[in-house]
């Protein structure tokens, strides 16, 4: 399901950003282009207006003139005197003569021609077309009229727009492969971002997942024995029937115990979690927890000791029913975990900053590899160790109670062998 999400939101991501970047790079070349086709014009006019003003200037049109004109080629040059073609017009080949043809038939369909031009009066007109035939080229023009003494003397001026197509082309393919280069970046970086959000997302749904199947393989076998109970408490003597009842009880209690802990847990996920702070001394606490212990750690011959710091603790503030459920759980696997003989005891320390609780045993103790997963839901260091009332969810409380109080909670080996946990508040 992950997947598909991810490939659909990597998509839209990818597709928004592209498009945007699309839409921009576009507007930019236009923008761009036409600024260079506006420059490219205004620089055609402006030569022109030099060279009218040269010719104005000129009595005899000579060869070397028009040569240097033409500017090595860059302007292609047709003469007219009195409507009789210059002799220089000759060194045209024919597709450009015809050019002219095709330049000029656009400049008599297109403009009206001024006919009544008075003595020593120069008109002209710059424009744009587009030559025929096979290879389609555009190109600026420019037609000068000059009444002389001697006659109409008009010459045609083209200039291939070719440069400025080509750089127009080359500026479209840069833009073209800067946007290639963009889009696979922007492609990529949807990828890994949408991965990223998702990931957390996945993590949280494995999670769930793992706490409905724990929860229900917990479930399944004090239900198990709650069913085999009631069915032979059906078939048995009134005798028996005690016997199966107080089974049926007892494992109705673990799965109550069970649900009660799998609640805690959705709350504190649901952040519906409420920590009612007040003051409290934690040496009262753990002396309550102490007491609380001591006939079970008794029955199970376990020394239960307590170390309290000679001078006044200062009060805390925290949750003082959480904290001591905190305690309990500590205190209760020190003695599950610890065998006969074996001792648990219990410190509060005072540093100034920090107040430490902890519960040192030496008993079974934990391997360093399995020191961080003891605080995931229903993780039990070894399941064939489990004890029943152990669903492995103990220190998974325990550690986000601490957590709501921002506090933290540690676990260390005991010198000598065992577990040590510490709380710090
Ligand atoms: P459980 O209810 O199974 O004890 P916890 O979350 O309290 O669940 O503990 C998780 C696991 O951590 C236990 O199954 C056990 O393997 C290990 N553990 C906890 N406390 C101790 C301890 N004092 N000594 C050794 N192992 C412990």
């Amino acid at each position: 399901m992950f997947q598909k999400v991810h490939i659909r939101l990597a998509s839209l991501c990818a597709g928004i950003t592209i498009f945007i970047l699309l839409v921009m790079s576009c507007g930019y070349l236009y923008i761009s282009e036409r600024g260079l086709r506006s420059s490219s014009f205004v620089s055609f006019q402006n030569d022109m207006n030099t060279l009218i003003s040269n010719l104005e200037q000129q009595t005899i049109i000579t060869h070397e003139w028009l040569t240097r004109i033409e500017d090595n080629g860059k302007y292609l040059i047709n003469v007219i005197d009195n409507g009789v073609p210059f002799l220089y017009n000759e060194r045209n080949t024919p597709e450009q003569k015809q050019l002219f043809e095709v330049a000029w038939e656009f400049y008599e369909n297109t403009f009206e021609i001024q006919s009544t031009l008075s003595a020593f009066d120069t008109w002209h007109m710059e424009y744009l077309f587009s030559s025929t035939g096979g290879h389609r080229n555009d190109y600026y023009a420019c037609v000068i009229t000059s009444e002389r003494s001697n006659g109409t003397f008009q010459v045609i001026i083209l200039c291939s727009m070719k440069p400025l197509l080509t750089q127009i082309r080359t500026q479209r393919l840069l833009f073209l492969g800067l946007d290639l280069l963009a889009f696979t970046a922007l492609a990529l970086f949807s990828w890994y971002f949408t991965r990223q959000i998702l990931r957390p997302l996945e993590e949280n749904q494995r999670q769930q997942n793992q706490f409905i199947a724990s929860a229900s393989h917990e479930l399944r076998t004090p239900l198990a024995v709650i069913l085999s109970c009631a069915s032979a408490s059906m078939r048995a003597s009134k005798e028996d029937q005690v016997h199966f009842l107080e089974s049926i009880k007892s494992e109705g209690l673990r799965m109550s115990r069970l649900i009660d802990d799998m609640l805690l847990l959705t709350k504190a996920d649901n952040y519906r979690w409420m920590i009612r702070k007040e003051s409290a001394e934690l040496d009262t606490l753990l002396l309550d927890t102490f007491e609380a212990f001591e006939p079970i750690a008794a029955e199970r011959s376990i020394r239960l000791s307590i170390e309290l710091p000679e001078d006044a603790v200062p009060s805390v503030s925290c949750d003082p029913e959480r904290i001591r459920q905190v305690l309990s759980i500590l205190v209760h696997n020190a003695l599950s975990y610890t065998p006969e003989g074996g001792c648990v005891r219990l410190s509060l320390i005072c540093d100034g900053k920090n107040t430490k609780l902890s519960v040192a045993d030496n008993g079974i103790g934990i391997p360093d590899e399995e020191k961080k997963k003891i605080f995931e839901r229903f993780y039990r260091a070894d399941q064939s160790r489990s004890e029943k009332g152990h669903f492995g969810l103990g220190l998974c409380i325990a550690a986000e109670i601490i957590h709501a109080h921002h506090g933290r909670i540690l676990v260390s080996d005991t010198p000598g062998g065992g577990s040590t946990f510490t709380v710090v508040l």
